[in-house]
């Protein structure tokens, strides 16, 4: 499984996490101490300098097969924007334990937090169903970007089918950023185990399920930035979406057809739309995928445009 190119230490991981935080910050994804991100990798992480201090805690739920998982996470309270400034105050690591049961909790001195993020128990759900699958390295964000997360209110947006046809047409990257789509949760009990299992569920195959009434999920087996990066763009879509419906919907963004076009010249594969002559189904969304994000052609595709757009964006 092609992954991080290299197995990240602690400093690279709490600064990787640090980039998205700054970057959720920068487009109001996480007001107050809303949010909380958690990185999880299959390999040893040094943590005696930065994490002296060790407790027991037990896991959402028994996973003997993550034994030795290091899950770098953010504590209940607090703040994203603040890790930059002191990543030991907000942050701990907790290894999975012999058995699968407990795991090990890491943490400095001067932790300003008590227990790991109340939302821990659907990050792993996630985790669990990614690692299955091979991967050994996996950042999934929860944040609260004000279009996706105000749209996920309107009844309508709660539709799958409706939220992908609706905001996958204002940019021709969104394809290739969900090219099997966005999930939606209906409104569940932020913290709960329904939740988590739901969540976990909608997530396959995709990067990004919105939970509807209270904000979204994101995750990337690439790179914390891959992440962050499908919750601009989905926020991007959310936003075009807004104004066009503040406008009296004067737009029609792109066609089925043009979203198809691209998909067909860059050989991108997706799941989203019923391609001409395929059988109609469920119109618009596959219902399993398989576990691991996107690869392959589409992957480098996505990446490119990115790159690309960025380029554009940098300051002369
Ligand atoms: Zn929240």
């Amino acid at each position: 499984m092609t992954n991080v190119p290299t197995r990240l230490g602690i400093d690279a991981l709490i600064e990787s996490i640090s980039v998205a935080a700054d970057r959720l910050d920068a487009i109001q994804a996480t007001e107050g101490a809303a949010g909380n991100i958690s990185i999880g990798v299959r390999w040893l992480l040094d943590l005696a300098d930065r994490f002296p201090e060790h407790e027991t805690i037990a896991l959402p739920e028994p996973a003997p097969e993550l034994v030795g998982t290091a899950f770098v996470v953010t504590g209940s309270g607090c703040r994203l924007a603040a890790i930059r400034r002191d990543p030991e105050a907000n942050l701990g690591v907790a290894v999975v334990d012999p058995g699968g049961e407990t795991a090990t909790l890491s943490t400095a001195p001067r932790r300003a937090f008590r227990r790991l993020t109340s939302e821990f128990n659907s990050h792993f759900a996630i985790h669990r169903e990614a690692m299955a699958a091979g991967a050994d390295y996996q950042a999934v964000i929860h944040a609260q970007p004000p279009y996706l997360t105000f749209l996920s209110h309107i009844a309508r947006y709660q539709d799958e089918s409706v939220l992908n046809r609706r905001l996958l047409r204002w940019q021709p990257e969104l394809i290739f950023q969900f090219p099997h789509g966005i999930g939606v949760v209906p409104f569940l009990v932020p913290g709960s185990a329904q939740l988590a299992r739901l969540t976990a569920e909608r997530m396959r195959g995709r990067t990004l399920v919105v939970w509807a009434k209270h904000g979204i999920i994101a995750r990337s087996t690439y790179a914390i930035e891959h992440a962050s990066d499908h919750i601009e763009y989905a926020e991007a879509g959310a936003r075009y979406e807004h104004l066009n419906v503040m406008s009296g919907e004067p737009a029609e963004g792109l066609s089925i057809d043009e979203m198809l076009a691209i998909c067909r010249e860059h050989g991108v594969t997706q799941t989203v739309f019923t391609e001409p002559g395929r059988s109609e189904g469920r119109r618009g969304i596959r219902e399993s995928t398989v576990a691991v994000e996107l690869g392959g052609p589409a992957l480098s595709i996505a990446l490119s445009l990115n790159g690309r757009r960025r380029r554009t964006r940098q300051p002369a």
